[in-house]
């Protein structure tokens, strides 16, 4: 019998239980003393100390880690700085007040790394050499291009561009872009997001690793390439060329370099330039791309070679993740683990806004994420007994960089990958009252979704999912690092719904958040902000988190899911 439907088996059972009245209890079957199989799950009412413990989730509690972190005093909480280093401290304190033991391998709480900043003087103008003439672009307004490599300069000398489709290898969907065409040392033109028009294909519209951009360059990098270009469209990036802009100029951070592979640049140019770019080769980009939409595409070389110089400025700062552990209590399972996460740190102190105020104290981004991820800490600790698994609170570190914090644990587990049954993030609390919803971003994607769902119908709450799945937002948090290494992960997010208001009003107030508030200095925490909602969705995270902890058996990936391959590969190293 397969993992999954032994899974399913036991929480049927938990649906007929979970179904019952509270008052029913007392006949509903007590809960195996040793917790021994998948009926052990815990599922609020069937589990009266867990029902108490679950009491420790207060509105009050998450209100005040909420308004000390984002305080001015912490000065936005930017990876390295004075006041991340101040958050970390008072976090750990914090931990160390609930009771959690550190969960750092060398005993500490801290789990410490480096991250490298990488600023390109990018160059005024790009030059392309066809056949018959060329083609000079204009940094900013028709590319925008970073240093792939951490040295002080980066760039290469007469490489040739070859058109590469989507630039996608993906066995499971038996999608080979590259076909074994020699890439060592070209420049890769490509197509952004992934094939979308057949939800067998890519999960149709909804954005995979392989749409998004850091997959496209790793992608590039691992055929030898010395560079990447992806021709950037609003539809297939899910932002405007201004997003491109901004967020690729400037300080990047990064990870140390490791033995990844590397091309020297990573860029993107405009689609009106990649026009004009394959016309110099007297192609059409619209029928490239009508080629690129076929698993028999082969990559097109154009004929046209480039030459790319630039400076780059690197600076090394130091940031950790906080680790506290929860050891669970069954002596097999113990030393498997359910990971909450939430990233503690935002941007910094940053560009002034029009009241003068630089310090983006990223209250709702994520303090409200930790002060839930705590909360949860807080009932689990409560219990008279530990869940049989450990459970690991990790608040990372860097997150705004680029999930850098939780890729490094991920690539620094202090369990190992096939041991760690599921990874539970936060990125974002709720901070306008109850809802009917809840938002589960990664809904689909594995057997987590079961237990969700029952749980949230357990406090008359429905379970949507992520309602941009286009955005991609599965892969722009803390899950994602997770998922990678093959750990089913998911996010939980605040729903749309709100109690006794008109269907719209949730939209509203998270639109205008993100126009507004987001990743600006105006994300402050405001004491009329309503913690309820906040509660059930820390109440949700608890009891998965639970039944997770408690489970016969670990969550999988649903079959054919883009991170199986890696789930099944952990579960193999740790079983020799
Ligand atoms: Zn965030």
């Amino acid at each position: 019998m397969n993992r999954l439907s032994s899974i399913s088996i036991g929480l049927l059972f938990l649906a007929l239980t979970a179904c019952g009245q509270k008052e029913d209890v007392a006949e509903a079957p007590a809960p195996a003393a040793d917790g021994g199989s998948p009926r052990a799950v815990e599922i609020s009412g069937g589990n009266p100390a867990a029902e108490e413990a679950a009491r420790q989730i207060t509105g009050d509690y998450m209100r005040g880690i909420v308004a000390e972190i984002s305080d001015d005093r912490y000065e936005g909480r930017g990876p390295g700085s004075r006041g991340d280093a101040m958050a970390r401290a008072y976090l750990i304190e914090e931990l160390k007040k609930l009771g959690l033991e550190p969960g750092a391998a060398d005993g500490s709480w801290e789990q410490k790394f480096e991250l490298v900043g990488v600023n390109a003087s990018q160059p005024d103008t790009w030059t392309f050499e066809g056949e018959d003439g060329s083609l000079t672009l204009e940094q900013w307004e028709q590319f925008i291009v970073g240093s792939g490599v951490q040295e002080e300069r980066a760039g290469f000398e007469d490489a040739e561009v070859v058109f590469v489709g989507y630039g996608i290898q993906a066995p499971e969907y038996d999608w080979d872009d590259y076909k074994g065409a020699d890439l060592e040392g070209k420049v890769l033109l490509m197509m952004n997001n992934d094939p979308d028009w057949d939800p067998e294909l890519f999960a149709g519209e909804t954005r995979l690793w392989y749409g998004r951009w850091d997959y496209k360059y790793l992608s590039a990098a691992s055929q030898g390439a010395v560079g990447a270009i992806i021709i950037h469209t609003s539809p297939s990036a899910g932002y405007p060329f201004q997003v491109v802009q901004t967020s690729w100029t400037g300080v990047q951070f990064e990870l140390p370099a490791g033995d990844e592979p590397r091309s020297q640049i990573n860029a993107w140019v405009t689609e009106d330039a990649a026009r004009e770019l394959v016309a110099m080769a007297g192609l059409d980009l619209d029928e490239l791309r009508e080629a690129a939409y076929n698993r028999d595409f082969e990559p097109v070389p154009l004929g046209i070679t480039t030459s790319i110089a630039m400076d780059v400025d690197i600076e090394r700062v130091e940031s950790a993740n906080i680790l506290g552990l929860i050891p669970g209590s069954d002596p097999v399972l113990a030393d498997e683990a359910v990971i909450y996460t939430a990233h503690h740190d935002h941007l910094g102190i940053g560009t002034p806004n029009d009241e003068g105020d630089a310090i983006y104290n990223g209250a709702m981004d994520n303090a409200t994420g930790v002060a839930i991820v705590m909360a949860i800490a807080k009932a689990i600790k409560a219990l008279p007994q530990a869940p049989r698994r450990s459970v690991l609170v990790a608040l990372v570190g860097a997150e705004e960089q680029g999930l850098l914090g939780s890729e490094y644990y991920a690539a620094n587990p202090t369990f190992a990958p096939g041991k760690i049954a599921a990874n539970l993030n936060y990125d974002g609390g709720n901070i306008w009252g109850h809802t009917h919803d809840v938002t589960f971003v990664g809904l689909g994607k594995s057997t987590i979704d079961e237990i969700v769902t029952l749980v949230a119908e357990e406090q008359g709450r429905v379970v949507k999912p992520d309602q941009f799945s286009d955005k991609g937002y599965f892969y722009r948090s803390d899950q994602f690092s997770f998922a990678k290494i093959g750990v089913p992960a998911m996010y939980l997010d605040t729903g749309t719904d709100f109690v006794d208001r008109p269907p719209e009003w949730g939209r509203e107030q998270q639109d205008h958040f993100t126009e507004v508030n987001y990743h600006q200095p105006t994300d402050e925490y405001d004491p009329s902000w309503n913690f309820d909602g906040m509660v059930s969705d820390a109440l949700l995270g608890y009891w998965t988190g639970l039944a997770i902890a408690n489970a016969a058996e670990k969550p999988t990936w649903n079959p054919g899911d883009e991170f199986e391959a890696a789930r099944i590969e952990a579960l193999k190293a740790v079983e020799e």
